[in-house]
């Protein structure tokens, strides 16, 4: 199994901390508005990263965080006239909603700032201690000129860092560089610390629940390529400083959405939220338009795109619909879960290659209508495999349920045709249409 480490920028062999165990951690939403569908690739993506570690046989421990502390939060409330949180508890469940209308499993850990607060604290006293966080005025800053390779995640060194303008002046701090830990707040929700009342900063809270549900290190971390700085350098910044290490072996970053060539932005009007794109598409669709493109790389959503993946799930279906009525009919029908297949892993262990398995996938399909015409012995296994394929792609398929009955419908409609009854062959044939069977 080979992966991308954005880390060192290379493709590594996968080595998991435990042996056969994988813990992945993923940057979730900060619930402060509803997720737009440039939030949903990271989602479907290692929703497929974890569904495919399962199927390699890996017991998967998968967490992603609600951001639920945050200034956008205190911002929101204000504007709704409604507490923080009350603005982030109906986004949480807007967002849990979303998840389930995309067909993304249940993740395992689900942590919260507001439940990590303690940790916090604990987490910020530690690195004041060792001398690489100070308070200044009821803030707390991180020291960055102490971590010697600050900047290797996102490829960029210190000093060009500080010429540049992507760090906002703030005369409390000792350098521009430093970021805040704990940030004192004089309006809306605050907290009390042992710097006084305020909140914590989001760079902090990730390393803190990672650290507190995993321990130090975690095999995957993950999140979309926007995150890389100043976001997830400062969460490897902390880890360096309290636990020597860079959080996670492997940083796994995707690529982001364009639509119509264009960057989604609220002023170009093309800022599409994930619970309206869900009413144009199909999840299936969605996800298959994702998959084509290497989760790596930028992605441009157009209508050819989608009538593209629109035409590929239709045609996974209708293959599928036929191979089971033909095992139903034969009575050779049964679902093998642990199928394999060499190709798709081959794909999948080249650092997770979906465009790839994508083509794959349409080879397996025009095999399986071959053999459903010639009524081959080989409709039972790619059957199963295409099953298998989609179901860790996160693809869902609800065939129709062929009860005796219907068989009966079936063979009485074969026979009326024989005999060249119509009348009495289509009375059969429109039952068999009416429960979506043929
Ligand atoms: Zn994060």
């Amino acid at each position: 199994m080979k992966i991308y480490n954005s880390l060192t920028d290379k493709i590594e062999e996968f080595k998991p901390i435990k042996e056969n165990e994988v813990t992945m951690y993923v940057c979730g939403p900060t619930v402060y508005n509803y997720v737009h569908i440039g939030n949903m690739r990271p989602v479907i993506t290692f929703d497929m990263v974890y569904k495919y570690f399962k199927y390699l046989g890996y017991k998967v421990t998968y967490a992603s965080n609600f951001t639920d502390i945050n200034p956008k939060i205190i911002t929101m409330a204000k504007e709704m006239g409604i507490t923080e949180r009350e603005v982030a508890n109906k986004f949480i469940d807007a967002y849990l909603k979303d998840l389930e209308s995309y067909n993304c499993s249940k993740i395992d850990k689900r942590p919260t700032v507001i439940e990590h607060l303690d940790d916090i604290f604990a987490f910020i006293e530690k690195l004041i201690e060792k001398d690489y966080a100070y308070e200044k005025d009821g803030d707390v800053y991180f020291r960055v000129n102490k971590i010697k390779d600050y900047g290797i995640l996102s490829n960029q060194n210190v000093s060009e860092l500080e010429a540049g303008s992507r760090v906002d002046i703030d005369d409390k701090k000792e350098d521009p560089l430093d970021f805040a830990l704990w940030r004192k707040t004089t309006e809306g929700e605050q907290f009390n610390s042992p710097w006084g009342k305020g909140i914590p900063g989001w760079h902090t809270e990730c390393v803190v629940m990672i650290n507190s549900i995993f321990g130090n290190k975690i095999d995957i971390h993950g999140g979309g390529v926007d995150l890389k700085f100043p976001h997830h350098e400062n969460e490897i910044a902390q880890s360096m400083a309290l636990n020597n290490n860079h959080l996670a072996n492997y940083w796994m970053h995707n690529g982001h959405i364009n639509v119509n060539g264009e960057k989604m932005s609220k002023s170009l009007g093309n800022f599409i939220l994930a619970k309206d794109f869900i009413k144009m598409h199909d999840a299936n669709i969605i996800k298959i338009a994702l998959f084509k493109t290497h989760y790596r790389l930028p992605l441009n959503f157009t209508d050819e795109l989608f009538n593209e993946a629109n035409n590929i799930d239709n045609k996974i279906y209708n293959a599928l619909k036929s191979a089971k009525l033909l095992l139903v009919l034969n009575n050779t029908y049964s679902i093998e879960k642990n199928v394999k297949d060499e190709k798709f892993e081959e794909y999948m262990n080249d650092d997770f290659n979906t465009p790839n398995v994508i083509s794959y996938l349409l080879e397996l399909l025009k095999e399986l209508n071959i053999e459903i015409r010639q009524k081959g012995e080989n409709v039972l296994l790619l059957y199963n495999k295409i099953l298998m394929i989609t179901s860790v792609l996160g693809l869902v398929y609800n065939l129709p349920e062929i009860t005796k009955e219907d068989v009966e419908n079936y063979n009485k409609w074969q026979e009326y045709r024989k005999e060249k009854d119509f009348e009495n062959a289509d009375i059969y044939r429109n039952k068999l249409i009416e429960k979506n069977i043929i």
